[in-house]
């Protein structure tokens, strides 16, 4: 199932899609941070400080434009006891419709309550809104394990989101290769062998350690110079689970903390891959069914939602770029309902001009609207049926949105 996270942070970042858009005339657009725990009588007198500074901006259209966006914002703060447990997120500022002409705009104040807890008070006058901070939020924060090993050591970390966290740091006492010659070398040879075996065992040890029992671990890559790695990798010193998630050997200089460091940035690509692989699995299932038999699989949005009423869905594969909204009609002279699906950009019209009733001819009006996921999500909870949302980022997910209506599923049996 689609977690209620996941549809926070689809809204979320369709909000911030639409405020990115967004230039100011001058700078005149107000982003506005505030923690928890922050008394909202504190902040508001910080705004008439800066209500007071702005008094003096040259430029009287910007000037009328900042001290109005403030008015409003002082204005909503005033409806807060305290700020959310999240904090609070406000952007203000006078916007203009696309078509319409300069002096025209009108201040429009959005609110947020961000998806996870903000720690900096942060207020900005600008020409665009700054977002920084809550894309942040909406960025993967899968988890990756890392190993730098050559023979004298090897250095354990994670990869959260952009973060690294250094482990630990073991060293292997295997002295260099080649030290002497004749019938000792061969001894020797076969004491370092030893004692490399001895160091890749506790490798795998403190890999287990570190890394089996990590939450949201979706990879681990190896690095390290010289084939050291690599004889770590096929002599099966980590545990099967971890090897299963190996994602890639990789060379790289060192063995020590800097070693890691340039695992990740050489890994880049390949750590931004891991989540689109998911998508195109599921897709790939879809269409290997579709190729197969039609009796397996349904697309398009009636189709779909035709199923998953009577519970025959296994998994719903939806685009996350569908801007498909569902409206729930009804007719203000007989109460006929109706549903009827429509293009974000359609909303307002469909507002305004409402629809005929099929049954009286009255005039019938939105008397609630949806986003189309989160319309097939609470049809998918009902039935207990997955939903996995599919980016456009993978070709199989353009086609997805092309070829199929942006909707498709994967049915539990054959329907004859
Ligand atoms: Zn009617």
């Amino acid at each position: 199932m689609v977690a209620i996270e996941e549809l926070k942070k689809l809204k979320l970042n369709r909000l911030l899609e639409q405020l990115e858009k967004i230039k100011g005339r001058g700078t005149e657009l107000i982003s506005l941070y505030i923690p928890f725990g922050r008394a909202v009588s504190l902040v508001i007198n910080d705004l008439y400080e800066e209500y007071s500074t702005a008094s003096n901006i040259k430029d009287r259209v910007t000037r009328h434009h900042v001290l109005n966006a403030l008015v409003t914002i002082i204005q909503k703060l005033k409806l807060y006891r305290e700020i959310p447990p999240n904090g609070l997120v406000i952007f203000c500022g006078a916007i203009a419709k696309p078509d319409d002409p300069p002096g025209s705009e009108k201040i429009n104040i959005f609110e947020i309550e961000p998806i996870e807890p903000i720690s900096t008070y942060l207020y900005r006058c600008n020409d665009h809104f700054h977002l920084d901070i809550l894309k942040d939020m909406l960025k993967e924060k899968a988890v990756f394990g890392l190993i730098a090993i050559d023979r004298e050591e090897a250095t354990f970390a994670l990869l959260k989101g952009n973060k690294i966290e250094i482990l630990d740091n073991i060293t292997s006492g295997v002295p260099g290769k080649h030290r002497a010659g004749g019938q000792s070398a061969r001894r020797f040879e076969r004491i370092i062998e030893e004692m490399a075996h001895e160091f890749y065992k506790r490798v795998g040890e403190y890999a287990s350690k570190y890394f089996l029992n990590t939450p949201n671990l979706k990879g681990i890559i190896i690095g390290g110079p010289g084939p050291t790695k690599k004889e770590f990798y096929d002599g099966n010193y980590l545990h099967y689970q971890l090897k299963s998630k190996i994602l890639g050997i990789v060379d790289i200089g060192y063995a020590d903390e800097s070693g890691i460091y340039e695992l990740v940035y050489r890994c880049d690509d390949l750590l931004k891959d891991v989540a689109l692989i998911e998508e195109t699995k599921n897709m790939q299932e879809f269409l290997e069914k579709l190729a197969k038999s039609s009796d397996d699989v349904a697309y398009g949005f009636d189709d779909v939602i035709k199923y998953l009423e009577n519970g025959s869905v296994e998994k719903v594969l939806v685009s996350s770029n569908l801007d498909l909204f569902i409206m729930e009609m009804r007719c203000i002279n007989c109460g006929y309902k109706d549903i009827v699906k429509v293009e974000q950009i359609k909303i307002n019209e469909l507002e305004s001009q409402g629809s005929k009733c099929k049954v009286c001819g009255g005039t019938m009006k939105v008397s609630a609207s949806k986003h189309v996921i989160e319309y097939l999500k609470e049809l998918a909870d009902k039935t207990r049926t997955d939903i996995k949302l599919i980016s456009s980022n993978i070709g199989e997910g353009k086609e997805l949105l092309n070829s199929f209506g942006g909707i498709a599923a994967i049915l539990r049996y054959v329907h004859k």
